[in-house]
């Protein structure tokens, strides 16, 4: 096994004259007279390691096998590097090749591969410079995600992958049945009869953790949940998955104002972590992905972001003076066109956007007194629009369940929801934050299915 150590990201850090073993794939090889350089990276850092093999080091037969894609095991000596922006290189005194891969039919050759095909060899693409910088960033953001609520004495709680409850009556859920779908038990009515499924009722694939989070700030005070949402959307765009992971805390004693606040430390802490940890990945995007990319994360984990209201926010679209292709209008949803606006044209930061119109948001978010809008916000950042999505949550029995029913949806479904608010209610408040439109943000990837490992969207599930 390998050991802290004995990484190339440690290798690369090690003292010239040290005895070392390292393994990794071979990305190039380039032979010079008398001397075979090899890049050998293990993913572990975005630098790979140089491997000189000095000509007659190892058997030539060997050395046939040490080709791009092959997986090695080097052993030698670190050595200082003449070439520029390594310390040292490793020369190599014995070469072992676990696994050799025919250069002529390799899949991920050097170099000009569009992320499209890259794609289709998703089973290879983690070994690119590309998709090893991304999922190296994936990384360090959920572990940055994990380490700001645990320094906020968060509990991170596992909520049901498979509910009974559609979160939001938002429609787009995948169904979970045993049942045989060329034989289906019907009712005396004819309709398809779920009291023989497998749960007895009908099932989906979560939307949301939020409803059972609720549950637990109700006990727990501050909890996140962090995990896989699925959405049958069908709407193939670069920014929807139908499998995608959310972040999503609740806090009790929690107004909206706190909720802002603890967004938007979350925001710049998260960035923080990986403009301190990922450095040279994120050098990578701003050379190669997106240039300017680094400076606006920068900016961003350092300024304060700014609060308006949706009625505030509309006034400023109105007087804007454009053509939007979306008529602007108070009482409709802002599109991504209005969010960039306000973010890049209006502000140049991040806005936060509070108290929305209470027809085109979820039964649950806190009413105002104007009986008009609730207590929303979304915070939308420059280039992307919305990147969190949250509210004060609605904590009065009376209130909520005229909600529900103003909404439609059907009051004994939440049974358990409303009891909540029966038996010691709390003022609380969450937010919802999608981890891959996080990341497309951090690296400027602009297709959301090259920010996760293997992308579920429609009429693709391969891997
Ligand atoms: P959008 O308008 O972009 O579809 P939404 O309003 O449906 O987003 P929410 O229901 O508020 O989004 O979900 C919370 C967060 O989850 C969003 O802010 C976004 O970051 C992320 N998200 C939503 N849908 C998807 C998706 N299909 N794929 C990836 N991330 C998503
Ligand atoms: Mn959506």
């Amino acid at each position: 096994m390998i050991r802290p150590g004995q990484y190339v990201r440690d290798l690369l850090q090690g003292s010239p004259g040290t005895s070392v073993t390292a393994h990794g794939w071979v990305r190039t090889r380039r032979d010079s007279k008398g001397v075979h350089f090899v890049q050998l990276s293990d993913g572990s850092s975005f630098q790979d390691l140089q491997v000189v093999i000095a000509e007659g080091a190892i058997e030539p037969e060997l050395l046939r096998r040490v080709t791009t894609g092959a997986c090695v095991r080097v052993e030698g000596e670190l050595v200082d590097s003449p070439a520029r922006g390594q310390k040292v290189e490793l020369k190599a005194r014995a070469v072992h090749v676990f696994g050799a891969a025919d250069p002529a039919s390799y899949p991920l050759q050097k170099k000009g591969h569009s992320f499209e095909y890259l794609r289709e060899i998703a089973h290879l693409r983690p070994r690119s410079t590309t998709f090893g910088a991304v999922f190296r960033v994936r990384h360090a953001l959920s572990f940055a995600i994990h380490r700001f609520f645990e320094e906020r004495g968060f509990m991170y709680v596992h909520t049901p992958i498979i509910t009974a409850s559609d979160c939001e009556g938002a429609g787009a859920l995948f169904g979970v049945t045993t049942l045989d779908l060329a034989n289906l038990p019907r009712t005396p009515e004819g309709a398809v009869d779920y009291g023989e499924d497998f749960f007895g009722k009908r099932a989906y694939l979560t939307v949301s953790g939020q409803l059972e989070g609720e549950i637990f700030a109700s006990a727990f005070t501050n909890v996140y949940t962090f995990g896989p949402t699925f959405r049958a959307e069908n709407s193939n765009t670069p920014r929807h998955l139908a499998e995608f992971w959310m972040v999503e805390p609740e806090m009790s004693f929690c107004d909206l104002e706190g909720d802002m606040d603890l967004a938007e430390e979350f925001l710049k802490y998260i960035l923080q972590y990986v403009l301190d940890h990922c450095r040279a990945d994120l050098e990578f995007f701003d050379k190669r992905i997106d240039p300017g990319v680094l400076g606006t994360l920068e900016l961003v984990a350092d300024s304060s972001f700014e609060r308006i209201t949706y009625t505030e926010a509309v006034r400023l679209l109105e007087r804007a003076n454009r053509s939007w292709e979306f008529p602007v209008r108070w009482g409709a949803d802002l599109q991504s066109e209005h969010e960039r606006y306000l973010t890049e044209e209006t502000f140049g930061k991040p806005v936060i956007v509070t108290d929305y119109p209470k027809e085109i948001k979820a039964f649950y978010m806190r009413a105002n007194d104007d009986g008009r809008t609730v207590r929303a916000m979304d915070v939308l950042a420059p280039r992307i629009g919305e990147i969190i999505g949250g509210s004060q949550r609605e904590e009065r029995h009376d209130v909520l369940t005229a909600r529900i029913q103003e909404q439609g949806l059907p009051l004994d479904a939440y049974w358990w929801y409303l009891e909540l608010r029966k038996f010691g209610s709390a003022p609380h408040a969450g937010f919802g934050l999608g981890l891959e439109r996080m990341l497309m943000y951090v690296t400027g990837m602009k297709n959301i299915r090259d920010v996760i490992p293997f992308a579920r969207t429609p009429g693709h599930a391969e891997f």
